[in-house]
């Protein structure tokens, strides 16, 4: 079927998000133009707006539009860091209330056949962390994939001559599921029985 070039390239926009097969784009792209102008021009400048603004903050790497998240700079003096893989990861631990330390975001799992090596990961910035700051613990929430178990694991080594106490969730997260989207009952239960890693 023939579309005007723009669409198409609208279209590809929305194709080439996470999660957006080629029907869900072409429904998305078509939903636009039934938008009013303002709608469309609000919903562009948000997405430029939320792009230049927001940052890894330079601590811990989660997103913020401020020189320091709120975490940060409310809860400097905690001694306990938790690791997550993305920034979305920390939601799940915020609602449930049940963690009042620090959070790092890694970057990703290690995952050499998609060139996810430990170059990739905020690894350095990490241990520096735990040196400086005299963090006590260390919770990996990096979820129960062989990809996660073995960025744990590196970690654990990492870390080995440092007095800092390693551990991780327990398995009650279920298998390859995804941190960000795990319950708060699920989360409370993984965190309060987190073992040795
Ligand atoms: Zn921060």
């Amino acid at each position: 079927m023939h579309e005007p070039q723009s669409l198409e390239q609208l279209v590809a926009e929305f194709s080439s998000l996470p999660g957006i097969g080629a029907k869900t784009a072409r429904r998305l792209a078509y939903h636009i133009l039934t938008r009013s102008k303002e709608q469309v021009n609000r919903f562009a400048e948000r997405l430029v707006s939320a792009s230049e603004k927001v940052h890894p903050c330079p601590r811990c790497r989660l997103y913020t539009d401020e020189e320091l998240c709120p975490i940060c700079r409310t809860r400097s003096c905690a001694k306990a860091i938790c690791v997550v893989e993305k920034s979305s990861d920390v939601q799940p631990f915020e609602r449930s209330g049940i963690f009042k330390g620090l959070y790092f975001v890694l970057g990703g799992v290690l995952s050499p056949l998609d060139g996810v090596g430990p170059e990739q990961l905020h690894l350095n910035e990490l241990v520096a962390r735990v040196r400086d700051e005299n963090i006590e613990e260390l919770i990996l929430a990096l979820g129960s994939s062989p990809e996660a178990e073995s960025t744990a694991l590196l970690i654990g080594r990492l870390l080995e001559s440092l007095p800092v106490k390693c551990t991780r969730l327990a398995r009650g997260i279920p298998m390859g599921s995804d941190l960000e989207f795990v319950d708060e009952v699920t989360m409370l239960r993984a965190f309060e029985s987190r073992g040795a890693l």
